[in-house]
């Protein structure tokens, strides 16, 4: 059986899958396979679940969403959240520049990464972000030293590794011990107290991501409890935090999880922390994919149907290039028809063109298809296009956004000629 995440702004109307108002065969028309679509509306939708949680009666802000904008940077998403008063994670030099270019206000960003470089860091102060979340001492230097040559003050705040476990899928759980995230728990007063010491740093916050796709709330009470008692003891040495980064990693509905309502989640983790007596703190949420997984869809042609004595594949014209997630973590994305046809059912796994045997975006799917047909992969909207890669010369799909019956290209589709515009061939004469 397919199953079929709760979607908010898809829907099947007359036996056939409709984007708010518009038919996904319209934007197929228009625009051509494969191409990433997205809803206005879900993406809204998410985005004001966390900011009922963020917003007290009286209108006053207890939280801020700062959209983790790896897991989708297009320049009209980002516009979406900074429209609605989102801040932003950003993670390189190459998502300052995005943020700004989105008229986003860089001082409503928090800088993450492990790596940042000298470039990135002058960059950023000179801008003037909100925070750097450092993950170590090496990087504390760096960012002073920076910070000093520029004859500016940096706002820092250490990334804590909670050392707990999130449950979640090896490549995409980030606190615990081994990992390469975040500074170890134990080492965590130590660290701020070096920071004290640095003449252009400023502390301001501590932070933490634990991981992603994770469906429990009870993990991120652990580490906020954790994270509670450090800024007690740090508070007994003078050190002062004036804001808590709690990271993002809230799972969503792929293939039935049971994941936390949005609202109930940053509702329970803002209670906890006001009953534990750290209401004075400006709380920071960092969600990715539970803004915008389920607020797109990757639409593919159905190439050709090839049975095999061992199984049927369904060659589409998508691949691993547009949405690696199957094959980075064997994730599961829904499949279903565009339109739903009366045909037998058949057992496909349904793969890509791409040279690879991990090229594949769904296994064991029973469709009721047809060459030429059009399927969706559903929750694409998070980690599909913003990983997508040019592997096979395969030029980057277009992504389209709907608003009511409103349909708005906000990528176009790349030709061959843009993916080696840059490249260049050896001279003529060579020897
Ligand atoms: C990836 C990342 C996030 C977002 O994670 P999601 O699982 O998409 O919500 C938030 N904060 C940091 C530091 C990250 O690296």
């Amino acid at each position: 059986m397919n199953h079929l995440p709760y979607l908010q702004g898809f829907s099947v109307k007359n036996n056939e899958w409709f984007v708010e108002d518009v038919s996904l065969s319209s934007v197929a028309e228009q625009f051509g396979t494969p191409c990433y679509v997205y809803s206005h509306h879900a993406l809204t939708q998410a985005f004001m679940a966390y900011e009922a949680a963020c917003l007290r009666p009286d209108g006053s802000r207890r939280a801020r969403v700062h959209f983790a904008m790896k897991s989708n940077s297009n320049l009209a998403i980002l516009d979406v959240f900074a429209k609605l008063g989102a801040g932003f994670d950003l993670v390189s030099g190459g998502e300052l520049e995005r943020v700004i270019a989105a008229g986003a206000n860089p001082h409503l960003c928090v800088f993450s990464g492990v790596g940042k470089s000298i470039a990135e860091i002058t960059r950023a102060l000179e801008v003037g972000v909100k925070c750097f979340n450092v993950e170590s001492i090496p990087e504390l230097d760096r960012i002073n030293y920076v910070a000093q040559h520029l004859n500016r003050i940096a706002p820092i705040s250490l990334r804590v590794n909670p050392d707990v476990d999130a449950k979640t899928h090896p490549y995409i759980s980030t606190g615990l011990k081994d990992n390469k995230f975040g500074v170890a728990y134990e080492s965590v007063l130590s660290t701020y107290e070096a920071a004290k010491t640095m003449t252009h740093c400023k502390i301001i916050g501590i932070d933490c991501h634990i991981g992603s796709q994770i469906l429990d709330i009870q993990p991120f009470l652990d580490a906020l409890d954790r994270i509670l008692l450090l800024i007690a003891e740090l508070s007994k040495r003078s050190i002062h935090i004036e804001h808590l980064d709690l990271g993002g990693g809230l799972g969503i509905d792929y293939e039935g999880e049971v994941t936390p309502d949005i609202t109930e989640f940053a509702n329970t983790l803002l209670n906890h922390i006001e009953h534990k007596g750290f209401g004075y703190l400006d709380v920071i949420f960092e969600p990715g994919r539970s803004l915008v997984g389920n607020a797109g869809v990757l639409m593919t042609a159905v190439e050709y149907l090839k049975p095999t004595s061992s199984k049927n594949f369904c060659i589409v014209d998508a691949a691993m290039n547009d949405l690696m997630r199957p094959a980075m973590y064997e994730a599961f994305h829904a499949i279903v028809p565009v339109k739903n046809k009366l045909l037998p059912t058949h057992n496909y796994d349904v793969v890509g063109p791409v040279c690879e045997s991990g090229d594949w975006l769904g296994k064991n799917r029973d469709l009721a298809i047809e060459s030429g047909d059009l399927l969706l992969i559903l929750s694409a909207g998070a980690y599909g296009s913003a990983m997508s890669s040019h592997y096979n010369t395969r030029p980057k799909v277009p992504e389209v956004m709907v608003k009511g019956h409103q349909t708005f290209l906000i990528r176009e589709r790349e030709t061959p000629q843009h993916l080696f515009a840059l490249e260049r061939r050896l001279p003529e004469h060579l020897d």
